[in-house]
C-alpha cells in the first residue's frame, strides 16, 4: 500500500486547487463556494519518484452542527487514514476558530503535519504566511496553488514528514 497524504484544511482555503498541483492536472474539483468535493476522494500521486496517494477532502454541507462542526469531523476521519497531513490554511484570511479546531485535532493525532499557508500569491504577501507560525505547527510553508508559486518546496517537505 502507498504512504497516505491528507490535505485538510476549511471550505475554501484552495485544498482542491492544491491538489490539482500536486497531480499536474485538473482534477479535483475547485469552486468559488464551498461543498463541491465529496466527502473524501483519493487520488495517486508522484513527486521526486516516490508514490503516494493524496486525499483531497471537502464535502461541506452545512447541516445542524455547523460548518465548524463539519470540518472537524471530515478532518478527524481523514487524519486517521493519514501517515502525514498537509493542512492548508488561507494566509490572507490568517487563521480562524476552525482552524484552531483542526490543529487541536492534529495535536492529539500526533501524526507529522506540513504546514501550508495557501494563497501567498507574491513576495509582497509573505508576511501572511509568518503570521502563522502562532499555530504552534511549525513552519509555514508560503504557497500559492493557483499559480504554482512555492509548491516545491512544500512537496519537498511532505515527502520528508510522509
Ligand atoms: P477548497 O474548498 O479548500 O478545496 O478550495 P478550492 O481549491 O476549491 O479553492 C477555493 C477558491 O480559492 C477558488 O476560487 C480558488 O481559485 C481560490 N484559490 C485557491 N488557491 C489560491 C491561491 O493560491 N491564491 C488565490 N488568490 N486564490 C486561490
Ligand atoms: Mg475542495
Amino acid at each position: 500500500p502507498l504512504p497516505v497524504l491528507a490535505v485538510v484544511g476549511r471550505p475554501n482555503v484552495g485544498k482542491s486547487t492544491l491538489v490539482n498541483r500536486i497531480l499536474g492536472r485538473r482534477e479535483a474539483v475547485v469552486e468559488d463556494k464551498p461543498g463541491v468535493t465529496r466527502d473524501r476522494v483519493n487520488y495517486r500521486a508522484e513527486w521526486a519518484g516516490r508514490h503516494f496517494t493524496v486525499i483531497d477532502t471537502g464535502g461541506w454541507e452545512v447541516d445542524a452542527k455547523g460548518i465548524a462542526a463539519r470540518v472537524a469531523e471530515q478532518a478527524e476521519i481523514a487524519i486517521s487514514l493519514a501517515d502525514a497531513v498537509l493542512f492548508v490554511v488561507d494566509a490572507q484570511v490568517g487563521p480562524t476558530a476552525t482552524d484552531e479546531r483542526v490543529v487541536k485535532l492534529l495535536r492529539k493525532a500526533g501524526k507529522p503535519v506540513v504546514l501550508c499557508a495557501n494563497k501567498v500569491d507574491g513576495p509582497r504577501t509573505e508576511s501572511d504566511a509568518t503570521d502563522l507560525w502562532s499555530l504552534g505547527l511549525g513552519e509555514p510553508h508560503p504557497v500559492s496553488a493557483l499559480h504554482g508559486r512555492g509548491t516545491g518546496d512544500l512537496l519537498d517537505a511532505a515527502m520528508k514528514a510522509l
